[in-house]
């Protein structure tokens, strides 16, 4: 089958023709994956910048972590059965770590991630632990579920900065995971909700279109002009770029919280006197807790298509890596890879 592949440090990507995915063994299921999408990460590890290398001994890999499709074979402990429409949930736990053996699986010493550290779902066919997989409800279709892992990276991050009733909210990038907390701010709340971003039409348009209009071009002004003055009860970044903290916190209330969910190639200068007299709350959110899947999927199956416009190109695999390219040059929003 074909398959989507990173086989070696550096930039690119390889489409390669290989072997189908293994039999399921007791724990596991073969997933027909019927959508993928392509992540920032993703990206990145195209792109083979800085803070990829933990994917080196393991190449190479099929990627995609984000994706849904239904079972085709169950091995003999899984409890859903062939046929059950799912989506995968990426982090696979140890379950013999002493933080695993506590419970605490989140904070698993030896985690792996299926479509970075093991083959991931840009591929017809891959075999996942039957623990990794969520039924979908009724009213979501495979590609708004193969939306949920980036939509619970950012429902994770609007809980991290506990987001109320008629808070004022910047999010600073536009892209999925920008979308993706303007979308859960708007869900627990906020009374407004700020997007920044650079330049950034098309996702601007995405934006527009899941009915956000304050829109904040920095490429035009600088943000305090932009926001007139207002100062923000919550700011939350995800644009990886590490001055936007500093912007951030330059516009965040009096004790107010910024929470940071970007990948940052760089560290981060910091005026400390202005943090501290400010007491501003700096808070990181990376992945999310095992709830917030299930809090995301009863959104999502309420209201699905007003998820939609995340999603600006649909692709086949055998597309994928101009799939990359849309996304790299930032003319694509969220791009589904149809394997
Ligand atoms: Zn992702
Ligand atoms: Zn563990």
């Amino acid at each position: 089958m074909l398959t989507l592949r990173k086989t070696k440090p550096g930039f690119g990507l390889d489409l390669f023709e290989g072997t189908d995915a293994p039999d399921p063994s007791a724990a596991d299921v073969t997933i027909r994956v019927e959508s993928a999408g392509i992540c920032g990460s993703d990206v990145h590890a195209y792109e083979w910048t800085d803070g990829y290398g933990f994917m080196v001994p393991h190449l190479p890999i099929v990627m995609g972590h984000e994706f849904a499709g239904h079972i085709v074979k169950a091995g003999a402990g899984s409890v859903l059965p062939e046929g059950t429409r799912v989506t995968i949930m990426p982090g696979v736990d140890c379950g013999v770590c002493a933080n695993c053996r506590r419970g605490n699986a989140r904070n698993c010493l030896s985690r792996s991630a299926i479509g970075l550290t093991r083959n991931g779902g840009f591929a017809r066919y891959v075999t996942v632990p039957a623990a990794n997989c969520l039924p979908l409800p009724a009213s979501v279709d495979t590609e708004l579920g193969a939306l949920t892992e980036p939509l619970c990276v950012g429902a994770e991050a609007v809980l991290t900065g506990e987001v109320g009733l008629g808070d004022t909210v910047l999010v600073m990038g536009p892209g999925t995971i920008g979308q993706a907390i303007a979308l859960f701010a708007r869900a627990a709340g906020a009374g407004r909700v700020f997007i920044a971003g650079k330049a950034d039409g098309p996702r601007f348009d995405v934006l527009r279109a899941l009915g956000f209009n304050d829109i904040l071009d920095v490429a035009e002004a600088p943000l305090p002009e932009l926001l007139d003055g207002i100062k923000v009860d919550v700011v939350i970044e995800a644009t990886g770029y590490p001055p936007s903290v500093t912007d951030g916190l330059g516009v965040l209330r009096k004790g107010g919280v910024l929470v940071v969910a970007g990948i940052h190639p760089g560290p981060l200068t910091l005026p400390l006197t202005d943090f501290v007299r400010n007491r501003h709350q700096l808070r990181a959110t990376h992945g999310c807790e095992r709830p917030t899947w299930d809090k995301v999927l009863t959104i999502l199956a309420r209201e699905p298509d007003s998820f939609r416009p995340m999603i600006t190109h649909r692709l086949p695999l055998a597309d994928g890596l101009r799939g990359f390219e849309l996304a790299r040059q930032r003319a694509a929003s969220k791009v589904m890879l149809r394997p």
